[in-house]
Parts: C-alpha cells; sequence; structure tokens
C-alpha cells in the first residue's frame, strides 16, 4: 500500500476539495489588507451571515481547540464552570486549553452513553452546587455531532437550551462537524443553532475540506465584544487574513461545505452496511454522521493494521473509521473486503473451518 493511500483514520488525513483550493488560488492573485481587512474576509463574513439568515458577529481561528478555547473563554469568568459531556474534546483533546484561555474556567464533565448530554444531567450538575467553593456553572457546551458521530436532534437542542435559559447559562456549540451534522439532519443552520437558543457555535472548516480554519459565530453580537483582543492575544489573528476566509467562501458559495458532508455521511453508512453481520464485528454506536466505531477482536485489529489500514482506538476502545469529503467508493470497499476476510480468517482459526465468505467483486 503506498503512503499516500487513502486512510479513515482521522477525516483530516484528506486533503483541501477543489472548491476551497480555487478560492485561496484566486485570493493569492495580488495583494489584499492584511488582518481581515480584506474583501474576502468581508465576504466570508457575509456568507455566513447569508447562511444563517442572522446578522451574526463572525471570527475565523486556525483550528478547533483556539476556536472553542476563545469561544468558551469569552463567556466565562475565570470562577465560572463549564458543563460538558466526558468525552468531549474540550475535555479530552484540547489539553487544558479551555482552562487555560479561560484563566482557570473548570470544565465540569457529565458521565455519558454516547456523549450526548441532556437536561437533565445538566440540571444535576448546576445545581448540586450554589456555595461560594464551587466554580459557579456559566456554560453549557455541546458537541454537534458528538465525537462518536451521535447527531442532536432540534428537539434535543431546544430542550438542552430551555434548561439553560432557566439555569441562566449560556449554550456554546462545537461544531468541528457541524456540515456533517447539518446534512445528517436536513435541517437549516439556523434551525440547529440560533433559532433552537444556541448563543455561540464553533463551525469547523478543516474536517469539510478546507486546509485550516474554524469560524467563531456569535449569535448575540454582544457577547463578541472585544472577541479580536481575545483572537490577538492568543495569537489567533491572521495577518494574511484573506487566506483563512477565502476557502469559506468558496465552500459556501458553491455548496460544496453541505456536499462533502453528505458525502462522508453516506459514505459512513455504506460501509457501516458493508461490515454489518460480519462474524465478530459489532456496531458500538448509530452511524448518524461520518464516523463509524465497530468493536472488533484484537487479532482482527492487527490483521487490518499488517494490511496497511490505519484506525484509532482510543474512543471507546472500538476501531473508528471517519469518511472524509473525498472518500472513494473502491477504497472504502477495499477496506470493507479485508476486513471481512481478516473475520473469516479469525473464525477459521477459532474454529478449524473455513468461513471465508465468496468475494462478489
Ligand atoms: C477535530 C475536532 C476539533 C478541532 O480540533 P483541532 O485539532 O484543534 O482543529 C474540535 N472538536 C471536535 C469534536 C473535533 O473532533
Amino acid at each position: 500500500m503506498s503512503d499516500d493511500a487513502q486512510q479513515f483514520a482521522s477525516d483530516n488525513y484528506s486533503g483541501i476539495c477543489p472548491e476551497a483550493f480555487a478560492a485561496m488560488e484566486a485570493a493569492n492573485r495580488g495583494h489584499a489588507p492584511a488582518y481581515g481587512e480584506d474583501a474576502w474576509t468581508i465576504r466570508a463574513a457575509d456568507a455566513l451571515r447569508d447562511l444563517f439568515e442572522t446578522r451574526c458577529e463572525v471570527f475565523f481561528a486556525f483550528n478547533g481547540t483556539a476556536a472553542n478555547s476563545l469561544a468558551l473563554a469569552s463567556l466565562c469568568q475565570s470562577y465560572h464552570s463549564v458543563i460538558c459531556a466526558d468525552s468531549a474534546h474540550v475535555e479530552t483533546d484540547e489539553c487544558g486549553a479551555p482552562e487555560f484561555f479561560s484563566n482557570g474556567s473548570k470544565l465540569l464533565a457529565v458521565r455519558t452513553a454516547n456523549g450526548k448530554l441532556d437536561p437533565q444531567a445538566i440540571r444535576s450538575v448546576a445545581m448540586a452546587r450554589s456555595d461560594i467553593h464551587f466554580p459557579k456553572c456559566r456554560v453549557v457546551t455541546l458537541t454537534q455531532p458528538t465525537e462518536t458521530g451521535q447527531v442532536y436532534t432540534l428537539d434535543e437542542i431546544r430542550a438542552i437550551a430551555a434548561t439553560c435559559r432557566v439555569l441562566g447559562l449560556s449554550l456554546h456549540m462545537d461544531g468541528s462537524r457541524f456540515a456533517n451534522a447539518c446534512a445528517s439532519l436536513g435541517c437549516a443552520p439556523a434551525d440547529m443553532t440560533w433559532r433552537a437558543g444556541v448563543d455561540v457555535l464553533c463551525f469547523g472548516g478543516t474536517k469539510n475540506g478546507m486546509h485550516a480554519g474554524e469560524a467563531v459565530i456569535f449569535f448575540d453580537p454582544s457577547l463578541a465584544e472585544d472577541f479580536g483582543y481575545r483572537c490577538k492575544q492568543a495569537g489567533q489573528l491572521a495577518s494574511k487574513m484573506r487566506f483563512l476566509a477565502a476557502p469559506w467562501v468558496g465552500m459556501l458559495e458553491s455548496g460544496a461545505w453541505l456536499r462533502n458532508a453528505a458525502h462522508a455521511n453516506a459514505c459512513a453508512r455504506r460501509f457501516a452496511e458493508g461490515v454489518a453481520g460480519l462474524p465478530g464485528i459489532e456496531p458500538l454506536f448509530p452511524v448518524e454522521a461520518n464516523a463509524v466505531f465497530l468493536r472488533m477482536p484484537p487479532p482482527v485489529m492487527e490483521a487490518l493494521r499488517a494490511r496497511g489500514w490505519r484506525f484509532y482506538t482510543f474512543i471507546a476502545g472500538g476501531a473508528r473509521f471517519m469518511f472524509g469529503w473525498d472518500t472513494q467508493g473502491p477504497r472504502l470497499d477495499a477496506l470493507v473486503r479485508d476486513l471481512a476476510e481478516a473475520c473469516a480468517d479469525q473464525a477459521e482459526s477459532q474454529s478449524g473451518t473455513r468461513s471465508r465468505p465468496m468475494s462478489s467483486s
């Protein structure tokens, strides 16, 4: 297997999609003002305002960790706390950046089955303590879709937002795969965010097909006050901002953002269907976006790796497969075939009988 063969270990193994690349190329023809004073940045922010059907405040950060951390910091004082799911990226994969950039706001991780919070869990954390010795709950952060690929329904988001309002909490959404959630639910981005009660969204561009970049979107402009300073201080103000902004123009104006996500989701479903019923293989979560998690016997994992496949096992103990905007059908089918063969070999070595499926293609 060649080194640049397509892998499904992560959706950011992929490259840059043509629409994003073309926009960067167009932005590269000549000079433009720096630090976001350029026409591309204005056009990208306007495209996001069109997409969300509202006058939101838009900022562009280099990556998701910075976007989440700075957005949360803007909603908190250092003595506040943020309620999140135990598997949330902010809790498990950001090296303490949310706490660092908020000068110590504590993350309160709630144990969940699939990374989804619910009103009951939020209430029990937020109401457990109201004394001066505990960091005051101030924000709830949802990951949409969750790290294991579950999508909050609109009703679930609305119910959480209603709970937040009663408790005086702001609602943040980590949407590093927000486009996949939109494609999955088939709803307007506005319905999944401000119309449902979300205050701030981190909208991921990288996993959706861009080279880099996340948009931080404040639906309540008053919350965005001084956010530009926060970005600059954190090293997140791009001097050649047009190269963070132009890909958004390319993705949004062409519709690639949603096409890419729909393709990725469809590939995840195709993979899940392709491996359904293989002996020893069990889906760990319903497939609602572009992630598939499979429980599989360790020898089968080894066999897949020996065939050159890469995948992670650090979430939920299973093998994770992520499908990106550029997933190639034949490559996906090759993974299904290799997995089927590895399962058959494993079944054979256990029972001594041959049960390898006939190859059909
Ligand atoms: C990938 C990802 C991010 C962003 O990660 P960076 O590597 O900092 O860009 C944020 N949240 C979730 C749920 C992610 O999967």
